[in-house]
């Protein structure tokens, strides 16, 4: 999968590119990051990518011809690419919409910086605004490295393990099970003792059991997209949690 990230702070986006699964996965081709200084593209000798709004007001807007001529170089060697700008008023990033967005080849990273960009690349040159969350950022970077790293963990291959991603948290309407490693005790807490016991179909129903008292207590919304099997809606109502998840369910 190719990733091009625009942007005018290039060096932002280094050092979380050489760390941990997204380093190994550039490394293994699985996937490609990009990244274009917009400033290169500006127009006039002082390299000037923003200017003052008209009809006035604060702050500074992106000007809209050098983002425009990078996309357009990016369209002219990798023709295709889905292009989304980060911004605080786009749809907010959800794990299925990073799972939507997994099946591209090619995504375009648009970083924002001041007031934002020109109206008319929004308008004319963006497929898709992307908000990750309620509040603002400086810039669009760190949310472009959100974008990039949940989308390629989902990738084919690039998780050591073939089925951790789907098991994480949101990926079937659950929150994640409680997690223990060593030492058995800690400061005086232990292990629950069924993650010892070696009974393999114990420690799935303490799994299940627990990933829905979680959703239940922390995210009981999530439990609307949640389906279960006969066998589990079975182990909820050994458990009494099936009332509370129906419940839930029904809205
Ligand atoms: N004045 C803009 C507004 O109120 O909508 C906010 C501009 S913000 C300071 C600068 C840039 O940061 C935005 O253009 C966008 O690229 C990025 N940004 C800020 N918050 C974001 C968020 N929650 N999600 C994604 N990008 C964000």
């Amino acid at each position: 999968m190719r990733f091009d990230i625009l942007t005018i702070f290039p060096q932002l986006l280094d050092s979380p590119l050489q760390e941990g699964i997204i380093r190994r996965a550039v490394a293994a081709g699985k996937i490609s990051v990009n990244i274009h200084d917009i400033r290169d593209f500006a127009l006039d000798k002082h390299a000037m990518t923003d200017d003052r709004p008209f009809g006035g007001g604060e702050g500074m807007v992106m000007k809209p011809e050098p983002i425009a001529g990078s996309l357009r170089v990016i369209e002219k060697k990798n023709p295709g690419g889905r292009v989304i700008f980060l911004s605080p008023q786009g749809r907010t990033y959800t794990q299925k919409a990073a799972e939507r967005l997994a099946a591209h080849e090619h995504l375009i990273l648009l970083c924002g910086r001041y007031e934002g960009v020109d109206e008319r690349i929004r308008a004319h040159y963006v497929d898709e605004e992307i908000s990750i969350g309620d509040y603002i950022l400086t810039g669009g970077e760190l949310a472009a490295m959100v974008v990039i790293d949940s989308i390629t963990r989902l990738l084919p291959g690039v998780l050591g393990c073939g089925d951790s991603a789907e098991n994480d948290t949101f990926s079937r309407g659950l929150l994640k099970n409680p997690q223990y490693t060593r030492p058995r005790e800690f400061e005086g807490y232990t292990v629950p003792e069924v993650l010892l016991s070696g009974d393999h179909s114990a420690i799935a129903e303490w799994r299940l059991i627990t990933s829905v008292q979680q959703t239940l207590e922390k995210r009981p919304e999530l439990l609307t997209l949640a389906v279960f099997s006969k066998e589990e809606l079975q182990i909820l109502k050994k458990n009494k949690l099936l009332a509370a998840v129906e419940r839930e369910q029904r809205g």
